[in-house]
Order: structure tokens, then sequence, then C-alpha cells
């Protein structure tokens, strides 16, 4: 399969509830040859209504993450575990998770990143579990971010999601450590 029809299926899919409550489903962006690819939630109120990755709010401060650890967009690929906006960005249902992670697989298949960064405990949850890693507590996903782990020919390397600095604006020092060792894992 290649994008054009990986990402026909998801603008068309009606596969969970989602779909009846979502403006645009949102397909991942950026280079189908990158060596990094990010792994966010879901798409945002924002992102919903203008049918692209990473505009709003916690956008901005994922721009400012990247550029500052001379992260180009360009040269990175970006997309979501979920697909749709989540009606006031709840949580992902587990049913969610399941009809929705087949096409990040597809994606991550395509792609086949040296490095996959996830962004948040969801992200970083499916793609433990999906790599067979061990997966820790729920209350103790946060002590994952900004470490590495190997498997296969790749790299996981978990960091905390934008939108955290939107809550906690007081831990962007520490999110800007993790974000500038994304650059220094590549071999
Ligand atoms: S969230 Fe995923 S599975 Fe659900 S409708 Fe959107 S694209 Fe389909």
């Amino acid at each position: 399969m290649d994008f054009n029809e990986l990402n026909g299926k998801i603008k068309s899919c009606t596969n969970c509830r989602l779909h009846k409550s979502r403006i645009n489903s949102i397909t991942g962006e950026g280079n189908y040859n990158a060596e990094i690819m990010i792994i966010a939630q879901a798409p945002g109120e924002t992102e919903d209504r203008e049918g692209k990755m990473f505009i709003g709010p916690s956008g901005i401060i994922f721009d400012r993450l990247l550029q500052n650890a001379e992260i180009q967009r360009d040269n990175i690929y970006i997309t979501n575990l979920i697909k749709c906006y989540l009606p006031k960005c709840r949580r992902p249902s587990k049913n969610e998770i399941e009809q929705c992670s087949a096409y990040l697989d597809q994606e991550i298949e395509i792609i086949d990143p040296q490095i996959i960064v996830t962004l948040g405990f969801h992200a970083t949850r499916y793609i433990f579990k999906k790599y067979k890693l061990n997966r820790p507590p729920k209350n103790e996903y946060k002590n994952l971010f900004g470490k590495q782990s190997y498997v296969k020919n790749k790299i996981i390397f978990p960091v905390r999601h934008p939108t955290a600095l939107l809550f906690n604006p007081d831990k962007e020092e520490l999110l800007q450590e993790n974000y500038n060792k994304i650059m220094k894992l590549l071999p």
C-alpha cells in the first residue's frame, strides 16, 4: 500500500464513532523518507477544522521545541495515534485505539523510520505494546520520557506531549532537553 491509498482510506474512514463528530480526519505529514517519525495522540480542535497537523496552540509549542532542537519539520514525518478529533480532547477509548492504530502500523511499515518519538502516554503505551517492550504501571510512564529503548532496527524515544506545556509552562526546559536529544540519537 502507498500513501495515496492509505490517506484516502483515512479520509473516508468510518471505522469508529469519531467519524460522526469529526470535520476532518488528519493524515500524517512530512517526509516519506524520514529517519525520524513523531507520533502524537490525536488532532485538536483547530487541526480538525483546518485539516492539518499541529497548527493549534500545541502546534505552536511543538514548532518552537523542534526549532530549538534544530529539527526541520520538512525532514521528519509526524502523525497521530488517533486520526480524528476526540470531542473535548477526551482520552481515546480502547476500541478507538484498536480501530485506528492499523493506520499507524501501516505508516510505520512504509516509512520504516530509525527513530520513533512518541508524544505522551497513549502513543507511548501503544508503541511499547506493539514492540513488546516492558510497560510500566500507568502512573510510571512519566519515567520513560527522555529515555531511549532499542528494538529491532529502531530506537523508541518517548517524550512529553507539547500540550503538557499549556498546563505546566514551567516544564519547558525539561521538555526542550528531551527534544534536543532526538537528533543526537541518529546513528
Ligand atoms: S479515529 Fe481512526 S478509526 Fe476512527 S473514524 Fe477516524 S480514522 Fe477511522
